[in-house]
């Protein structure tokens, strides 16, 4: 049975970079060795990250000469620490937005290390809103905002605009829609959803966008030591990093970001459009704030939520029971899944809203 993976992270991937990974797990380009076995210093991996970096920038419309990239070990929520305590001095306040869980958790790490404004948040409204109207700070370390909220299914369609340094966590969208990526100083994301699997993340850092704290960072926490040893601080995740490498290869011969965002408006309209012409399924969030890669929804009892999901495990539909704080069902549309799954599970949904009318 074909089974169509919905997972919100590690996630799916592309067939064609599982396909690649084994051929090279089992002889790395040919060398006799497999890709889980070459050292971190040989040129062959040198060549990986470097090349692994330049596609991400040139995926993402940036340049080398305004941006650096690291990937680095501890997942997004290692950076909730890391950057403030790089770029917020204990006298000095960091603005953060809050608009779900993963933002509430970067506004409580930030806490230890200097001032936290939380001037904006959608907690009044159940996160099911991305805020509106809001008036940025202009004085201040940095504002910071998480453009995608895996858990409630939001995203930002417009970002605001910043004068101060502006720092995104991207773990659950980057790359998977065209936007001003130079809009922001500093970009965030785990690889596990769009770019490969988990234990590698990627950190996008505006050249200009530096500090002198005073206070002391340990090494492996200093992103000026990543960048000068290019990712080669100590050992990086290899394997990650190479899977990293190869999705964003992938991503370019599919076209780049233009056509990926194209197709996943395609996978997230068929979801919606299921959705709201349904009678039995109902969307969860403000429909101008729905998120492309994790639609969240729910059935009108709980009875028939379990029915579907019985349907789904028996059909091979694969990780789309709800987060626990949200309930329902979510399902996740990153850049792997094909829009014939998302057709499959709208055949599913349609024929379990028919048998119920
Ligand atoms: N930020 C967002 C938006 C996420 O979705 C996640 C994980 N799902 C994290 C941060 C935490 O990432 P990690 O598990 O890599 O630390």
């Amino acid at each position: 049975m074909t089974i169509h993976n919905f997972n919100a992270g590690p996630s799916i991937l592309p067939q064609e970079v599982k396909k690649q990974c084994l051929e090279n797990i089992q002889n790395f380009n040919q060398s006799g060795l497999s890709i889980l076995e070459i050292g971190h210093r040989t040129k062959e991996f040198e060549h990986i990250v470097a090349a692994a970096s330049a596609l991400l920038l040139d995926l993402m419309n940036l340049s080398s000469t305004e941006y650096d990239v690291v990937f680095l070990q501890g997942g997004a929520t290692t950076q909730f620490s890391q950057i403030p305590m790089n770029f917020l001095a204990d006298n000095e306040t960091a603005h953060y937005i809050n608009t779900g869980v993963w933002s509430s958790k970067a506004i409580q790490a930030a806490k230890d290390f200097g001032s936290v404004n939380v001037f904006a948040s959608g907690e009044e409204k159940g996160f099911l809103s991305i805020p509106k109207n809001i008036v940025m700070p202009t004085q201040g370390a940095y504002v910071h905002l998480t453009s995608n909220n895996t858990i409630y299914g939001t995203q930002w369609n417009e970002f605001p605009a910043s004068t101060l340094p502006f720092v995104v966590d991207m773990s659950s969208d980057i790359l998977s829609r065209e936007m001003n990526y130079n809009h922001f100083d500093f970009i965030y994301a785990g690889a596990q959803k769009n770019i490969g699997i988990a234990g590698c993340t990627i950190v996008v850092i505006k050249k200009t966008f530096h500090k002198k704290i005073n206070r002391k960072i340990p090494q492996m926490l200093q992103y000026r030591l990543h960048i000068d040893n290019q990712s080669m601080l100590n050992t990086p995740p290899v394997f990650a990093i190479y899977v990293a490498y190869l999705t964003l290869s992938w991503i370019k011969e599919q076209g780049g970001v233009k056509a990926i965002g194209e197709k996943n408006k395609t996978k997230a309209k068929m979801l919606y459009d299921t959705i709201d012409a349904s009678t039995v399924f109902k969307g969860t969030v403000e429909k101008e704030d729905r998120s492309m890669m994790n639609a969240c929804f729910v059935a009108n009892s709980e009875i028939l939520e379990q029915e579907f999901l019985s349907i789904c495990k028996q059909k091979g539909i694969y990780g789309i029971k709800g987060h626990r704080l949200s309930g329902g069902f979510r399902a996740s549309l990153y850049n792997g899944l094909s829009i014939e799954s998302v057709a499959y599970l709208c055949a599913l949904m349609n024929e379990f809203d028919s048998s119920k009318k």
